[in-house]
């Protein structure tokens, strides 16, 4: 069922898609791994409120985000389930996390440093083995980090955790590096905590050894490769939620000679059908995509001309008609345009079209 929108543009969700990619790597892992859905950036542009409740229906109740306010925006949407924040926090917003459930990323010394002793968060200490972001990043570093732990019972560590930089590759000395710093520095803690994480989505699917007590499943999740690699070396079954749906609303044959859009960038040879589609970069179809070809019943009608703010203009083989669905990003049925398309004529990855997809689209859930 469709919110109230008027304009026929929108994110199409599919929550089961979502479900069936964690069903997935849950055949690739032992049992009592726990995943860690990675929901920051409004779920990658999936909405982080929609996705979280639907998990939690499934059983999920450990959740990562990026930043403290998406940890609050999910609580105040009312989930219960304990919430990581992977990037830095605020030592003002330590209150509220104790009380709330959420967990904190002690990602330096300094930061340990300045925790009051009288707080209790949960923490995960982050160790930088390699990516050269944020961590502690020598074993100097961690063991005064398990002192000040060990001196401050209040605060409960709940984590030990690293990031990968290369694990999208084919297996390669610096994620052994890595794999192998974490090992060592995770040794150093006297207790082991109950998460102790170190893959994303391109470890968890392609290296069982570097999963630890829990995983952090991100992009693939909303069934999307982490790179070319992992595409074409796993038989991973990536099953896309997003799909990004408007409709004809302006049917016109223009005469030869006719000039499209602004610039006059692009010219009819011949008369042509052309259709608008009320959709453009504001939106998230970026300028860049001007070569794309998108999905009308059983054909692919290319973009012609520059792509405006709010609409976007397609040349038709024929007249169709006003109110036909057109597809931007996934499958109608018969072609499907993967976001992998949309990020090589950008020449980025997947995970920023679907993050960059503006709030102006409505997503539904059907
Ligand atoms: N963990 C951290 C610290 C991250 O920054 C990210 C995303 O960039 C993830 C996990 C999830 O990674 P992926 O989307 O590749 O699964």
């Amino acid at each position: 069922t469709r919110p109230t929108t008027f304009r026929p543009t929108y994110l199409e969700i599919d929550l089961q898609a979502i479900h069936s990619n964690i069903q997935s790597l849950q055949k690739k892992l032992r049992d009592e791994t726990t995943i860690i859905p990675v929901v920051k950036a409004n779920a990658y542009g999936h909405g982080a409120g929609e996705v979280v409740t639907y998990l939690e229906k499934q059983g999920f109740h450990f959740f990562a985000v990026a930043t403290p306010d998406e940890a609050v925006e999910l609580r105040e949407a009312g989930s219960q389930s304990e919430i990581l924040v992977l990037g830095h926090s605020p030592h003002h917003f330590v209150p509220y996390a104790a009380q709330h459930g959420i967990h904190l990323t002690a990602h330096s010394l300094e930061w340990l440093q300045h925790l009051s002793p009288d707080e209790k968060p949960s923490l995960h200490v982050k160790l930088d083995t390699g990516m050269g972001r944020i961590g502690l990043a020598t074993e100097k570093e961690v063991l005064e980090a398990v002192r000040l732990l060990n001196d401050n019972p209040n605060w409960d560590l709940a984590g030990v955790y690293t990031h990968f930089a290369k694990a999208d590759e084919e297996r390669n000395p610096h994620f052994e590096e890595q794999l192998n710093r974490f090992e060592t520095w995770l040794s150093l803690f006297p207790q082991k905590p109950r998460f102790i994480h170190a893959a994303n989505s391109a470890a968890a699917i392609q290296h069982p050894d570097a999963t630890f007590t829990a995983v952090r499943f991100g992009i693939s999740m909303y069934g999307l490769a982490p790179s070319p690699w992992l595409q074409q070396s796993t038989d991973f079954p990536y099953r896309p939620a997003m799909r990004l749906v408007t409709e004809l609303v302006h049917v016109k044959q223009l005469p030869s000679g006719s000039s499209i859009g602004y610039g006059a960038a692009y010219r009819c040879e011949e008369p042509e059908w052309i259709g608008t589609v009320p959709i453009g970069y504001a939106d998230g179809l970026l300028r860049g995509l001007n070569q794309l070809s998108v999905l009308i019943e059983d054909e692919k009608a290319p973009i012609v001309g520059k792509i405006c703010m709010d609409q976007t203009m397609i040349k038709l083989s024929k007249a169709f008609k006003v109110g036909t669905k057109v597809v931007l990003l996934g499958s109608n049925g018969v072609h499907t345009i993967p976001a992998e398309e949309w990020a090589e004529h950008l020449q980025t990855i997947s995970y920023e079209i679907c993050c960059q997809l503006s709030s102006r689209v409505p997503r539904i859930y059907p």
